[in-house]
């Protein structure tokens, strides 16, 4: 139960005042469920206005408030703007432009002869002065909002107007809470109380208020983190030790690397110890994760345990089932695949073989968790693409065995250290920093748009000599409809072009498809059957197809680097030379043409994620949120750098003084953890 005086802020939108079914999907679509997450919807900047008394005295491109007297309407009927023509104080002539509306709502707001007060971004469009889409039309100049006003990020359906009322909703549920931060440092940073940071934050460009903010959230990560590391090493597991007779009747065909048996040294070292292993294994795409993950899984089998695996989505379950049953071969252990999917008699017979203690390893998706499914023996959890489980997930599965089980967690995300700390908390890290023998560099080159019937030809150069390829649109969350249409479009052109006589030899992956669809799709290409894969984002993580050696990325400049370096990584993967085009569109910013230039030298995940930080990072002062590859949607990635460091000791010494949260500013804290929804972080200091 979260604390009374904290209720009013978790309750749902929807039973907000004026807010109807029609709001409900796009505040859903934007994270605003609750009243909380309005008062925490920052705005990305605001929109400073001057009143003017006459346009003389504004500058085109200004941000203007003024008296007009409309004068003449234009365009009324068929097609183009709905233009509405009026007059300043001194007879100045000035557009009022409507695209795409009724023109009646125009009109009414509008009427001719009567003065409005207008608030709007002068343009200039040919000879004519003209303000499109006024942001706001009053009859009294104290209905124009603010002079400073917030610009928040919607979605369709919402306008600025609506979410600025919605958000002082939000703000009207907050009262002062108790401090949680350590009054020194408040004091030093000259940051405002709490509900005061809200307030300001949502008024204009407050940079303290708006650290203070970020602050909470570091605070309240880094708090549950420590608590759950605590916990972890407060619990007994099940010391495992291995005496290596399974591993070593792995017939595997490479030797390997360094970093691998560096790695499964240090995991070999925890699963021995009583208390569980919470390990992170960090390594780029290709680098060898499923060998090592196997290793660990034999360790306990070897030690009389069982172990599971867990993947994000059903295609990876299914072809890591595969790859270890091969690679397993030769041991007779006993490995089943469990997923959402299984059903009836196949499932009952696995539930069994998991409680009789007949199955070793399971792999599968979160199926694999649920209630119903119970282990003998369950030592060892390996959890797959890390960063698509909360940490709370991981935690309640670290809890299914009889004692708690090791944790492994894997990720291809090069996460930058200082976001490995956010991220992951006091976990240990063993990095693969090392590639296998033999990968040949991806040949990445960088063309322009203009130049895509090329591309396509040597796509179809490519299709001919029988190998596979992947065309990659982006699939950016504001415009997600424009994009799907783009793909789709995209696809339509290369379907007809190369898969006219055999349905299904270009087939189309993305995130709005109904699952079954979307791996019928998947698993047509990886068999082969398919040829060319066109896919938004979707195939990001995972699928494993050595014969697909071409890469299309359409739009590269929108990407972020570590996102492409992610794709990428999907080529490159057999022995033939692998080659990634990015088409780039015309202008290109400085940021985006060193993105795509670094991409092009070098294959180093780790490096090109330090630099995607530093790149990103840089000359925001705001700080608008940036959402994505870290755990935060207040904290920006140079306030992430900046105040981690700072958050993660705070908590440190809080949790060091007072371990239970039960002094003045351990209750303090109690409420940061709720409202950050790290609650399971106090969860754990009342289970144990
Ligand atoms: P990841 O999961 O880290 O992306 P995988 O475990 O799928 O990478 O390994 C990628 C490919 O490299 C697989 O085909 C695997 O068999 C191969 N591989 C793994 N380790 C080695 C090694 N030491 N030497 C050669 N090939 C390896
Ligand atoms: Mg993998």
């Amino acid at each position: 139960m979260r604390p009374d005086r904290l209720n009013p802020l978790f309750v749902e939108t929807g039973s907000l005042k004026g807010v109807g079914p029609q709001l409900a999907r796009p505040l859903e679509k934007l994270g605003l469920t609750r009243v909380r997450d309005l008062a925490y919807h920052l705005p990305d900047r605001f929109v400073q206005r001057r009143a003017v008394a006459n346009l003389d005295e504004a500058a085109v491109g200004e941000n203007i408030v003024v008296a007009l007297t409309p004068a003449e309407y234009r365009g009324a009927a068929g097609r183009g703007p709905f233009r509405v023509l009026a007059a300043d104080s001194i007879g100045n002539i000035v557009a009022l432009t409507y695209f795409g509306r009724n023109s009646g709502w125009a009109r009414k707001q509008l009427p001719l002869g009567e003065t409005r007060w207008i608030a709007g971004r002068l343009d200039q469009y040919g000879q004519m002065l003209q303000i499109v889409h006024p942001d706001h039309v009053s009859g009294e100049s104290a209905g124009l909002g603010q002079l400073c006003e917030p610009v928040y990020p919607l979605s369709e359906g919402l306008t600025q107007g609506r979410m600025a009322a919605l958000v002082q909703q939000g703000l009207a549920a907050l009262t002062d809470l108790p401090e949680w931060i350590e009054p020194g440092l408040l004091g030093r940073m000259q940051w405002p109380a709490w509900r005061d940071a809200l307030l300001l934050a949502h008024r204009d460009e407050h940079r303290e208020a708006r650290e203070r903010l970020a602050y909470d959230e570091l605070l309240a990560n880094s708090l549950a983190l420590m608590l759950v590391r605590n916990a972890n090493r407060a619990r007994t597991g099940q010391p495992l030790r291995g005496d290596g007779r399974l591993r070593a009747k792995l017939a595997l065909p490479f030797g390997l690397t360094g970093a691998q048996q560096r790695s499964i040294g240090e995991i070999e070292g925890d699963l021995a110890q009583a208390s569980p292993m919470l390990r992170l294994l960090q390594g780029d795409v290709g680098s060898g994760k499923t060998v090592v993950a196997l290793e660990a899984m034999l360790i306990a089998v070897e030690a009389g345990a069982q172990a599971a695996l867990l993947a994000p989505t059903e295609i990876l379950a299914r072809q890591h089932h595969e790859t270890l049953g091969r690679m397993a071969a030769g041991t007779g252990v006993e490995i089943a695949l469990l997923t959402g999917r299984d059903k009836g008699r196949a499932r009952e017979s696995i539930l069994m073989g998991l409680v009789d203690g007949s199955i070793d390893i399971v792999v599968g998706t979160h199926a694999i968790f649920q209630d119903a499914v119970a282990y003998r023996d369950l030592a060892l959890v390996v959890i797959d693409e890390q960063h698509r489980f909360g940490v709370g997930q991981r935690l309640m599965l670290t809890q299914k065995g009889r004692r708690t089980p090791h944790c492994l967690a894997m990720t291809a995300t090069p996460i930058p250290r200082t976001l490995t700390l956010a991220q992951y908390g006091e976990m240990d890290v063993s990095r693969l920093d090392e590639m296998p023998p033999g990968r040949q560099a991806i040949d990445t080159r960088v063309v322009a748009i203009e130049r895509i019937d090329d591309v396509v030809g040597a796509l179809s150069r490519h299709l001919a000599g029988g190998g596979q390829a992947y065309w990659v649109c982006p699939m950016v969350r504001e415009s997600e409809s424009d994009d799907l249409a783009a793909a789709e479009a995209r696809f339509a052109e290369l379907k007809a072009r190369f898969g006219p006589e055999r349905e299904g030899d270009v087939v189309l992956v993305h995130g709005q498809l109904r699952p079954e669809v979307k791996d019928a799709a998947m698993e047509r290409f990886a068999r082969g059957e398919a040829r060319l894969l066109v896919a938004t984002t979707v195939i990001e993580v995972g699928v494993d197809v050595p014969d697909a050696t071409l890469m299309v990325i359409e739009q590269a400049e929108r990407f972020g680097l570590a996102q492409l370096h992610q794709l990428r990584g999907r080529v490159g993967r057999g022995s033939e030379k692998s080659v990634c085009l990015l088409l780039r569109g015309g202008a290109l910013s400085e940021t985006a043409r060193e993105r795509l230039a670094l991409l092009r030298e070098t294959q180093d995940g780790f490096r090109l994620a330090e630099e995607d930080l530093r790149l990103r990072g840089g000359g925001e002062l705001l700080g608008t949120r940036q959402s994505g590859d870290t755990p935060f949607r207040i904290a920006s990635l140079e306030q992430i750098q900046r105040l981690l460091p700072l958050a993660h000791d705070d908590a440190r010494l809080l949790i060091e003084r007072d371990g239970g949260l039960t002094g003045e500013r351990g209750e303090a804290a109690r409420l940061l953890l709720y409202l950050f929804e790290r609650d399971w972080g106090v969860q754990l200091l009342r289970g144990g």
